[in-house]
């Protein structure tokens, strides 16, 4: 038997979506959204189903006004991510391949199940979320032996290296927190309040309290694991103060094509799949262009634009890299559709010049491009 239902009648216990195209185990990485706890691939073609188990089950019996607020929530989660990647919306999730069968491959994501909240914050929903009343039993994940450690001990500093932050706690003692995306901090005077969302950390004073949400790493660091990080990570576009040559030094030296340049974290800090792929278009560079054919020029114009579209998206809450001109409806809110100028646009036209984009895959993700605006030149490769 390759297919289960794992769901006790009336319970949902996780969202399951099906991606019926090559290479669907990663279809989540491209819609940045969560790991999923499985992904279940079938080797023949590629397709895979993606899981994500619920930490608190959603009773499907709606007959109560209250749960039937739950299950709206999760349907609307389940529309968003099944948009975002690009799933099979016919599929029912009720059955999915099963993981322990032969036929199939099956990777652990993550172990811990996500919460309603968590999976929501990955997406817009086109539903209010429940603010009033949110889901119960969500997951709790404050890892107690890191308090163990700095109770009591007095903050020196924060210092930042690219998306990681470091608290001195001295003695050669540092909490490192890399927020991802959706990582935030709160704070507020005494009592604590109950924890709630994806708690990971809170500290708190006889006055004060300060909580952190949502982030993707939290833990002790020595001066060791310190310098190795410091020595690992490039300048962040994000980061005005940071020098944009430190990053041309190791492009202008490497013949690996820009593309993949600009994923490597060592040489520039943040930069995603969808940055690499608009980025290189704006500038009309094809992603196998040899770092070492790129001017200094050019790369102080990527860098400035990096860092523009990257604070815009912080401030906003999501990336729009394209110009209000080149856009379907220029006018009013940006569109879905409307977003990118190549990234997830294969055969869709060219907002400059109509040729239908052009997709493959570099450092085994995939970099969309425009074939008459980014033209291969220069590639010794
Ligand atoms: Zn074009």
């Amino acid at each position: 038997m390759a297919e289960i239902a794992p769901d006790p009648p009336g319970w949902l216990t996780a969202l399951r979506f099906d991606i019926d195209t090559e290479g669907g185990g990663a279809a989540w990485i491209e819609a940045e959204l969560p790991a999923p706890n499985l992904v279940i691939v079938n080797p023949r073609n590629g397709h895979a189903h993606l899981v994500y188990l619920l930490g608190a089950w959603v009773q499907t019996d709606c007959s109560d006004p209250r749960r039937l607020k739950v299950v709206r929530y999760a349907a609307a989660i389940e529309r968003a991510y099944n948009a975002a990647l690009g799933a099979d919306p016919a599929y029912t999730g009720r059955f999915h391949h099963n993981p322990l069968s032969d036929a199939y491959v099956t990777k652990i994501g993550r172990d811990a199940p996500y919460s309603l909240d968590e999976l929501a914050r990955y997406v817009d929903l086109y539903e209010p979320a429940l603010k009033k009343n949110p889901p119960i039993g969500i997951g709790r994940n404050v890892e107690t032996f890191v308090a163990a450690l700095i109770d009591g001990k007095t903050l020196r500093g924060i210092e930042a290296i690219g998306k990681h932050l470091l608290y001195d706690f001295g003695l050669d003692r540092f909490l490192h927190v890399h927020l991802g995306r959706f990582g935030n901090f709160e704070d507020g005077p005494m009592p604590l309040p109950e924890p709630r969302g994806v708690l990971r950390f809170r500290l708190y004073t006889a006055t004060h309290w300060f909580e952190l949400r949502g982030a993707i790493a939290i833990e002790m660091f020595d001066a060791s694991m310190r310098q190795l990080l410091e020595t690992r990570i490039g300048p962040s576009p994000l980061d005005e103060a940071a020098d944009p040559l430190l990053a041309y030094g190791k492009i202008v030296t490497s013949r690996a094509p820009i593309g993949m340049l600009l994923m490597d974290q060592s040489v520039v800090a943040g930069i995603g799949n969808i940055y690499r792929s608009e980025i290189l278009f704006l500038h009309r560079l094809h992603p196998r262009t040899p770092g070492s054919a790129l001017t200094k020029q050019t790369w102080r114009a990527l860098w400035k634009d990096l860092g523009t579209l990257m604070r815009d998206a912080t401030l906003s809450g999501r990336i729009v890299t394209t110009a209000a001109r080149d856009r379907e409806k220029p006018s009013g809110a940006v569109r879905r559709s409307d977003r990118f100028y190549v990234y997830r646009r294969d055969g869709l036209p060219c907002r400059w010049c109509g040729t239908p984009v052009v997709t493959g895959t570099l450092g085994n993700r995939n970099v969309f491009w425009c074939s008459r605006d980014q033209v291969e030149t220069n590639s010794a490769l």
